[in-house]
């Protein structure tokens, strides 16, 4: 397959989706709650019809990336990818938060709620749920992979195209008041296991970020920040 592919950024609240457009459209991330029109006319802009959109890639199950999922899938009919450890985020929304069991922890609680959006996220099921090999995404017309990237979160997922462009989720992020410049996220579980995922993107041919929060920039930023470049 040699397609060239358009990265449609679309914005849904404080994070945003990309559309990829190859043979056929896939849309990476669902956005905030209540976002499903903002989507609709994201597309219309494009020129891309409801029923053109074939999947879903939900990259992890933080209520700001799946929010609009369950609308946009109704929508549009795309089924719904993810990584099958974080599923039941998406089939029976909970804010995946342990409570906090020290003072601290109470306290990050509260705090909790000004740097995540609380809001409803409509259940929607999981159609495609990816395991730790990841999924090509050639049988939709798209030159390109989703890989397992664990670190923000465990079932973490990021698409790698084969010319190089990587759609990240939150493994990077690039808007105020995350943060000032681009960069790695500032909440991860898992910091060793984030590293690693970006070393493995580096490896495999990563050249420019597409974080689910801010505008896009150059992989030269990431290779800085964890010694590589
Ligand atoms: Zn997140
Ligand atoms: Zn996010």
């Amino acid at each position: 397959m040699n397609v060239n592919v358009d990265i449609i950024p679309v914005t849904l609240g404080i994070s945003r989706s990309y559309v990829l457009r190859g043979d056929s459209v896939i849309a990476v991330d669902c956005g905030c709650a209540g976002k499903g029109g903002s989507f609709l006319k994201g597309l219309e802009k494009a020129g891309i019809a409801p029923g053109d959109v074939k999947l879903l890639l939900i990259t992890h199950g933080h209520s700001d990336h799946i929010g609009s999922a369950a609308e946009i899938k109704s929508a549009t009919g795309a089924k719904i990818a993810m990584h099958s450890c974080e599923a039941k985020w998406m089939e029976s929304p909970v804010m995946p938060a342990p409570p906090g069991i020290t003072r601290w922890g109470r306290v990050f609680m509260k705090l909790r709620r000004y740097i995540m959006p609380v809001e409803d996220v409509a259940a929607a099921a999981v159609d495609i749920r990816v395991g730790n090999e990841g999924i090509s995404l050639d049988e939709y017309g798209i030159p390109g992979s989703v890989i397992w990237t664990p670190g923000h979160t465990p079932g973490s997922l990021s698409v790698l195209l084969r010319s190089g462009e990587a759609i990240v989720g939150d493994l990077a992020m690039n808007m105020f008041p995350l943060r000032l410049t681009p960069g790695l996220p500032i909440f991860a579980e898992d910091y060793g296991a984030l590293i690693r995922s970006w070393e493995m993107l580096i490896e495999m041919g990563a050249s420019t970020v597409y974080p689910a929060h801010g505008k896009p920039f150059p992989i030269s930023v990431i290779k800085r920040k964890i010694g590589k470049g």
